[in-house]
């Protein structure tokens, strides 16, 4: 009997995150098995990928293609439409105060994911596996993944991509912390009559953010965070009443709205892996955190994953070292842990605000808003952390 080929990583998940941690590992010669999961019905929502998430994406040769399918964020406008008695400034803030053509670019999520498969096939070393992963086991030299169609596969390294219910992190035995919000987030895309100029508004109402976020032409996506009671109502109306209900909450700042196709509801939670890794498993993305849709954080988060786990994983090849290694993936948790709970208590504190009837807060995000509109190095600091930068 011939030994099975054991591949340097495999890759469980064909979701943005999966396959761009895949693309990058490619990309850097690495031998990798993608196994993609089941078919993924259409995704309507857009993602707004921010500066940092450019960066990584040109490092893992995709962006060229990638852009053509997005539209520029240049500016980012936030308005108060809380009606209450401390009420914040209006903010615009914009990507060339701090020598940015763009905050970033958002596009569809099918137009992102078929960019990045149609990438990571450009690949001879890639073996694509269009199966699902049904249990896993780890040895001492190698993971072996059980699929549900064909032969084991052998790994160094697994990567647990696998999104929010993932199996290899339960596998792994990694527990989560959650958090549960009341609200639920409503998305749908609409064509408008009046242009965007390439500039997102996000308008704090007292359940969450209703964001319009461009896209190419006259569209922008819709991501209206809501309570659970209003999402049902929303998702009940037909075309023209959802087209001038939020026409009327956009306070027709785009002019008329038609609803283009696709309309969901994604109620709102925060859950964070309380390890990233385990013996020969590294988790990315979803799998690894999930963050309330407030500020486009999530997938930028995970595409941070993929980058320091590729850098880590390619540096130890070179080496002829183990890819697997427990010295690897506690590196991999300690440059990862602290941008991931960062973002997490930050756009919590953000929600919290919203939906708090607590004056002090209330004054306090309004002061807040304030000094961003006024103090010009914590507006570039803060816009500078919003797009994906560390800081020193
Ligand atoms: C309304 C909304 C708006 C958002 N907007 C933004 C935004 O503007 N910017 C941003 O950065 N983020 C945004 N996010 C977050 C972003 O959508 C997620 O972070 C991202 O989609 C997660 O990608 P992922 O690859 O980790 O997981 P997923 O997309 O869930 O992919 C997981 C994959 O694993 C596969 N899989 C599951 N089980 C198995 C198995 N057993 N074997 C093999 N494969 C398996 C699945 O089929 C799936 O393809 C938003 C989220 C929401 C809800």
């Amino acid at each position: 009997m011939t030994a099975r080929k054991i591949h340097d990583v495999a890759v469980v998940g064909a979701g943005p995150a999966g396959l761009a941690t895949a693309l990058g590992l490619l990309a850097q010669g690495i031998s990798t098995a993608l196994i993609t999961g089941p078919e993924r019905r259409a995704d309507h929502r857009t993602t707004a990928l921010l500066d940092g998430s450019v960066r990584i994406l040109e490092g893992f040769g995709v962006w060229d293609k990638l852009v053509q399918e997005a539209a520029p964020l240049r500016d980012m406008r936030i308005a108060d439409a809380t009606k209450r008695l401390v009420r914040a400034p209006e903010v615009t803030f914009r990507s060339a105060e701090i020598g940015l053509e763009a905050f970033g670019y958002n596009l569809e999520n099918d137009k992102l994911r078929n960019v990045l498969l149609e990438a990571a096939q450009g690949y001879e070393t890639l073996t694509l596996l269009r199966t699902s992963v049904t249990s896993l086991e780890v040895g001492p030299d190698a993971a072996t993944l059980h699929l549900e169609e064909g032969e084991p596969v052998l790994a160094r390294l697994v990567v647990g991509a696998d999104g929010r219910s993932s199996i290899v992190r339960k596998t792994a035995g990694i527990s989560l912390r959650s958090h549960a919000y009341p609200q639920v987030a409503f998305t749908a895309t609409v064509a408008h009559t009046r242009p965007h100029e390439d500039t997102s508004t996000e308008f704090h109402t007292p359940t969450g953010p209703f964001t319009l976020v461009p896209l190419s032409g006259d569209r922008s996506g819709i991501v209206c965070v809501v309570k659970e009671s209003d999402a049902h109502h929303l998702m009940s109306l037909d075309d023209t009443a959802l087209a001038q209900e939020m026409e009327r909450r956009a306070s027709s700042i785009l002019g008329a709205f038609t609803m283009l196709p696709g309309r969901g509801s994604f109620p709102l939670g925060a859950e964070t892996a309380v390890s990233l890794h385990a013996p020969r498993i590294a988790l990315v993305g979803e799998a690894a955190h999930i963050m309330p849709p407030i500020g486009a954080q999530g997938l930028n988060l995970g595409l941070r994953d993929a980058d320091v786990l590729v850098r880590l994983v390619s540096q130890a090849a070179r080496k002829g070292q183990d890819v697997g290694a427990v010295d690897l993936l506690s590196q991999y948790e300690r440059e990862r842990r602290g941008d991931i709970e960062g973002r997490m208590r930050a756009v919590d504190l953000l929600n919290r605000s919203l939906l708090s009837d607590f004056l002090p807060l209330q004054g306090a995000r309004g002061f807040g808003m304030y000094m961003l509109d006024r103090v010009g190095p914590l507006r570039r600091f803060l816009m500078r952390m919003g797009v994906g930068e560390r800081a020193a």
